[in-house]
């Protein structure tokens, strides 16, 4: 019997695992099914630290088809310093900014690739905000296989030159976010390529599952009480809930249903924290995103309406915080616990900041804030609340006045 199929979100069909990733009946999402073998505990100790130490969970058939660059096993580092500032005892700070691509895009990227590769595809790609960009180029570069990245043209110049030095066709779309994700559908479907994060979504979305899986290891197999996670496209969100639940699932957690998870999202580009406050179910698209939180610039979030339904099934919240207030926050947590992120991750720490303050999280409960992309990535927008260095003569007289 094969491991996995394809079922649909909507109308539950189930369709045999393929190149394929809208429902034939109701065009609903497909998502990956397992047939899990048995697990404990210690299936996971004293493998790889990459998240493909969770291969039984993971949607590849044959181990030769994956590749890995080494993603994954992020540390979760208990932020004591951050926790003493906010008023929290038991705070932890998933850094995945450390991956080798410096975001957390490694994990869906490698997963698609692999499975593109599983397929028999012969070029892959993604629409990107800028991250994924280079998680795909990267991966594809190790697989060799081409890679076609479509992204808006206004993304930081970092993130450009790192996907192009891993060898990407990057097209530079003069519009937004969705109009390049519109228009990598199209190629995609036309031309056979693996877009990660279209076409190749359902096996995409597996490998942010392992966000989930890290944690509660590295907890030592409990589920947290809060999650704040920064929302974009809303697939990480939804596939760490997935996570927790198929650890239920295999008998690793219990308790699931506790967690609260917590969306995070950038004033200018929030419309799901717009649908959740107004107690809609329909996320309405912000057509111009305006934010320095540029990986979370999506106007049209593909997975809006799911979010709200894990908001509501893991009784949770969703809320924003400004350009000011994300760089305030970038700030506090490279002060306080040594972590250097981009505004993505500034978003978490902000709305958790904000959480704190409206009550809404006990200084007792354990909360992991997931940080997903670095700072050295986004350096503009970070100067523009830091003093450039003024140069000073080499001389140790007046250099030694400045030093007190
Ligand atoms: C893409 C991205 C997100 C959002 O992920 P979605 O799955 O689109 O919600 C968050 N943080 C960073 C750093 C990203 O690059
Ligand atoms: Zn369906």
């Amino acid at each position: 019997m094969a491991r996995t199929s394809l079922q649909c979100r909507e109308c539950k069909k189930e369709y045999s695992t393929a190149f394929k990733y809208i429902c034939d009946e109701c065009f609903g999402p497909l998502d990956v099914k397992y047939n899990f073998p048995a697990i404990t505990k210690n299936t996971f100790t004293n493998r790889d630290h990459t998240y493909w130490r969770y291969f039984e969970l993971l949607p590849i058939e044959d181990k030769s088809n994956i590749v890995s660059i080494g993603a994954g096993m992020t540390p979760l580092i208990k932020a004591d310093n951050l926790g003493k500032k906010l008023g929290l005892n038991n705070l932890y700070i998933k850094n995945d900014s450390v991956n080798p691509t410096f975001s957390f895009k490694d994990r869906p990227a490698g997963v698609a690739i692999s499975k593109a590769k599983e397929f028999g595809l012969s070029a892959v790609g993604c629409a990107s905000t800028g991250n994924l960009a280079s998680a795909t180029a990267a991966h594809a570069a190790k697989a060799g296989l081409p890679c076609h990245v479509f992204a808006p043209s206004n993304i930081e110049m970092a993130k450009i030159a790192q996907a192009l030095s891993y060898g990407a066709n990057y097209i530079a779309v003069d519009g937004t976010y969705d109009d390049a994700n519109r228009i990598a559908a199209q190629i995609g479907d036309s031309k056979g390529i693996g877009v990660v994060n279209i076409n190749m979504r359902s096996h995409y979305v597996e490998g942010s599952k392992t966000l989930a899986y890290e944690v509660a290891e590295q907890l030592d197999w409990q589920v947290p009480d809060q999650l704040i996670v920064p929302v974009g496209s809303g697939a990480m969100l939804n596939a760490i809930c997935k996570g927790f639940e198929e650890l239920q699932q295999v008998s690793l957690l219990n308790n699931v249903a506790n967690m609260h998870m917590i969306a995070a999202q950038p004033h200018g580009c929030a419309p799901i924290v717009d649908a959740f406050k107004k107690n809609s179910k329909e996320v309405i698209p912000v057509e111009n995103p305006d934010t320095i939180a540029k990986s979370l610039a999506i106007g049209d979030p593909g997975d809006g309406r799911y979010v709200l339904k894990r908001l509501k099934q893991y009784n949770g919240f969703a809320e924003e915080c400004n350009n000011q207030e994300i760089l305030d926050a970038i700030l506090l947590l490279a002060k306080t616990e040594g972590i250097f992120t981009e505004p993505a991750g500034g978003v978490s720490v902000a709305v958790l900041q904000k959480m704190v303050e409206q009550g809404k999280i006990d200084k007792n409960d354990s909360v992991v804030c997931y940080v997903t992309g670095n700072g050295l990535k986004a350096t503009e927008a970070i100067m523009q609340v830091l003093q450039k260095p003024k140069i000073m003569k080499a001389d140790v007289s007046l250099i030694s006045a400045v030093v007190n």
